[in-house]
């Protein structure tokens, strides 16, 4: 979701998994359950989109993300590449309490917000 939200328009099911580098069959379930949620607009051999309701849990898992790699990074002294893989696996599992406690001990960090997904070969594709 996060990808997706990065990404900010439609895109076809190959080309998530050309970054997300998933098994076909658990991306292809992922996407029907998170459109049965509502959190995506799809439907078979068309591209794939956030719907608003995504958007906004999307953009609340992006700044659990930016937390956890901010916390790791300079609380934890976690390589910066390493920080941002362990952030993108478990910003949906810790809890928004811990990401404040989180939050508090980086008060005066200086990070920008990462965006590593979208590079430009599969970019061009969609311009
Ligand atoms: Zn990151
Ligand atoms: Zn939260």
């Amino acid at each position: 979701m996060i990808f997706l939200l990065e990404w900010g328009r439609p895109i076809g099911v190959g080309d998530i998994n050309k970054y997300l580098k998933f098994p076909h069959s658990t991306l292809n379930s992922l996407i029907k359950r998170l459109t049965k949620k509502s959190i995506l607009k799809w439907e078979a051999h068309q591209f794939v989109e956030l719907q608003n309701e995504g958007k906004i849990v999307a953009e609340h898992l992006m700044q659990h993300h930016v937390i956890l790699d901010h916390f790791f990074i300079s609380a934890l002294k976690i390589d910066a590449k390493d920080a941002h893989e362990e952030a993108l696996r478990v910003a949906s599992m810790i809890s928004c309490d811990i990401i404040d406690k989180m939050q508090g001990q980086i008060k005066n960090c200086q990070l920008k917000p990462c965006k590593i997904y979208v590079d430009s070969d599969i970019m061009d594709k969609y311009h």
